[in-house]
């Protein structure tokens, strides 16, 4: 009878309270357990710490958790130095005729589909690199050998691209740099465009291939012109322009065919945005030019005076906006993107 009495009934209901508390408890901290579990063989399979003797399993699986989190979230990367440590000043060129791609390919194990970015540092400016290209084989090889360990001292994070005219239609190195800025922005949104003639190996590599405010020509001087400016206003060669500067000038115009006058087209675009083309100093914006004769299909444009006369009234309308073409392929190759295209023939 006093056994059922109401204290003893209360004390038994509160036992099995307890107990079902207790269960419960037990069950949500496993709960709690198996998803930390998950989430951190998901962040990380990264190796674990010791435990310690006397911790709480709990204390030390949280341990654990953190430090793999730690372990497998990288630092954010610092931006590279403004001035990269790994720069050399002038180089010793060399152009030897038993050099093969497979060479230049190993060579270069860091840069995958002709792109590369420093690994331990964040780079200052995305930056392609365009080379419009026929039957230059030879010179290809040589500019990809020395150009791509230079960029990488330069710590830039950049791409190559290489812009072949297909058939054989007098050239147009122009259009097919119009072609190149659009096809690279199709893969990545660059902050910087280098146009770079096949043939000119840069022998310093304080020769920044980055863009600034202004528009640069990285070409003051040559091997073949006793290395003094071309002429007052050469645009020529190699140089670089933000995807803005590029774009607020239209790009070059399309009608230029055959050698000749294109470079000053440019420039006489940049003057009328009221730009001004900088320089670097001529000590370093030196380069070699793997000797060539003019190649067949690549005459001189007698138009060219004629043209230049017309830019002003027709740079809105030839250039960028205008530039239709066909690309025939891609290919991804290990040391640059290769994009072949058809852009037509000169009109008459
Ligand atoms: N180019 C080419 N194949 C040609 C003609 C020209 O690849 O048949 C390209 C190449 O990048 C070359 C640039 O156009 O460097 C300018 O042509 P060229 O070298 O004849 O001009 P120059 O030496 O007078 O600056
Ligand atoms: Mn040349």
């Amino acid at each position: 009878m006093g056994f059922c009495s109401p204290v003893f009934k209360f004390l038994r209901r509160g036992k099995y309270f307890v107990l079902l508390l207790l269960s419960l408890s037990v069950l949500a901290w496993i709960a709690t357990f198996k998803g930390e579990m998950v989430k951190s063989f998901q962040v990380s399979s990264a190796p674990t710490q010791t435990l310690v003797k006397g911790d709480s399993l709990r204390e030390k699986f949280s341990s654990f958790t953190a430090a793999t989190i730690r372990l497998s979230t990288p630092p954010p990367k610092a931006d590279c130095p403004l001035e990269s440590p790994l720069l050399q000043g002038a180089l010793q060129l060399t152009f030897e005729s038993s050099l093969k791609l497979k060479d230049v390919e190993s060579e270069n194990k860091g840069v995958s589909e002709g792109e590369y970015e420093p690994s331990d540092c964040t780079a200052r400016q995305n930056v392609a690199i365009l080379i419009p290209h026929r039957s230059r084989e030879r010179h290809l090889l040589y500019l990809l050998h020395h150009l791509h360990p230079f960029l990488q001292r330069q710590q830039i994070h950049y791409a190559i691209y290489v812009i072949q005219q297909a058939g054989d239609a007098t050239f147009n190195r122009a259009k097919l740099l119009n072609v190149g800025y659009m096809e690279a922005l199709k893969d990545y949104s660059w902050d910087c465009f280098i146009f770079h003639d096949v043939d000119l190996v840069p022998e310093n590599d304080h020769n920044l291939y980055i863009c600034d405010k202004q528009p640069k020509h990285l070409v003051v001087g040559r091997n073949a012109t006793g290395y003094k400016l071309h002429y007052k206003g050469y645009f020529g060669g190699v140089s670089a322009m933000t995807r803005e500067q590029f774009l607020q000038v239209n790009g070059f115009s399309n009608t230029y065919w055959g050698w000749g006058g294109e470079d000053d087209d440019l420039r006489k675009r940049i003057e009328l945005q009221k730009m001004k083309i900088m320089r670097p100093p001529a000590d370093i914006a030196r380069y070699t030019m793997v000797f060539h004769k003019r190649d067949s299909g690549n005459e001189i444009n007698k138009d060219r005076m004629k043209l230049l006369g017309r830019t002003q009234q027709v740079w809105r309308k030839d250039g960028l906006n205008s530039c239709s073409y066909k690309t025939l392929s891609l290919e991804r190759m290990p040391l640059y993107v290769n994009v072949t295209v058809d852009i037509g023939k000169p009109q008459s």
